[in-house]
């Protein structure tokens, strides 16, 4: 698709100069990162790529692991069971908000959020801590193509100062969530947001949701078909922290962003877009990254209730 590329092109050299926002400090190797990488990447349900600026650089997924996690656990469990842990309504709160669980039932809110990510990560099963790691990154890789891995460092970094996933763990422990030992369900969830990918695997992942679950590149499928629409859902009401719902109203695509700068968004039933760029807004999400995807859906006409 030589239009795409021109279009990433163009994209990539007119973003490149922003310098606004910050590398995220909280996670302290996050801020380790090189502030001055870019890169834009797609991939289409037929399998074409296209892709400009740093498409080598590897960064943390983050929180773009959050509807893949969530879709494992539906996976596994079923949509019945997946719901008793956690709900489908919109915060508007930030991603780490501690305070709010669910009034009457105590669940938190969605799965796009710390509390309800880190109960996702609770339902990969396997038993051992070392069997639902595979399960982990076994079920991520489907999505990607090749085999993921874990930045061993970025991990680190996050179990050694997550005090308060910790207290978000524990707190949702206290109201009867997160069964077994809570230690090994918050190394899982760190493992999740410390996998590694580059722009094209995101891209590619993105692909796999807009064709209904199955990877094109592989042609196996990473998820049941009848979950799709509950990722696809859940990204375009809560993928962007508390930009959701401007995102929802001006780019109009399910997608999803995290810390290290990565932002999915999913065209559905036509491609995966990917940005990376590691400086963040206040809302924590890629400064570079919403500005090339904003403008890629605007002149694709891609917002999903454009009329046409
Ligand atoms: N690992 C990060 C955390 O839990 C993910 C945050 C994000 O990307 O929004 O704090």
């Amino acid at each position: 698709m030589p239009e795409l590329q021109a279009l990433l092109d163009l994209l990539y050299r007119k973003h490149k100069p922003a310098r606004g926002g910050t590398l995220a400090s909280y996670i302290p190797e996050l801020a380790k990162a090189d502030p001055n990488r870019f890169a834009l990447a797609s991939c289409g349900v037929d399998g074409s790529r296209a892709g400009a600026g740093d498409l080598n650089a590897r960064f943390t997924l983050q929180s773009v692991s959050k509807p893949f996690v969530f879709g494992l656990a539906l996976a596994a469990h079923g949509r019945k069971r997946v719901r008793e842990e956690v709900g489908v309504e919109p915060t508007g709160e930030s991603f780490h908000s501690v305070i709010r669980l669910d009034a009457d039932r105590k669940r938190p809110y969605n799965p796009m959020i710390n509390p309800g990510a880190i109960a996702m990560a609770g339902l990969i099963p396997g038993g051992t801590p070392a069997r639902r790691q595979t399960a982990l990154l076994k079920g991520l890789s489907v999505f990607a193509g090749r085999p993921l891995s874990i930045n061993d460092k970025v991990f680190r970094s996050e179990r050694s100062t997550g005090h308060r996933n910790r207290a978000i763990a524990h707190l949702m422990r206290h109201f009867g969530s997160i069964p077994g030992e809570i230690e090994h369900t918050l190394d899982l969830y760190f493992k999740q947001c410390a996998t590694a990918v580059d722009c094209r695997d995101l891209a590619l992942m993105g692909a796999t949701l807009a064709n209904g679950g199955v990877n094109p590149v592989t042609g196996k499928r990473a998820l049941p078909a009848r979950f799709v629409r509950d990722l696809l859902t859940l990204m375009f009401t809560c993928g962007l922290y508390t930009y959701a719902g401007e995102w929802a109203y001006t780019v109009g695509l399910p997608a999803k962003s995290g810390v290290s700068g990565a932002i999915l968004a999913v065209v559905p039933g036509k491609m995966g877009v990917a940005a990376f760029s590691p400086r963040v807004d206040a809302h924590g999400n890629s400064v570079r990254g919403l500005k090339a995807l904003r403008e890629f859906s605007a002149r694709r006409n891609l917002h999903v209730f454009e009329a046409r």
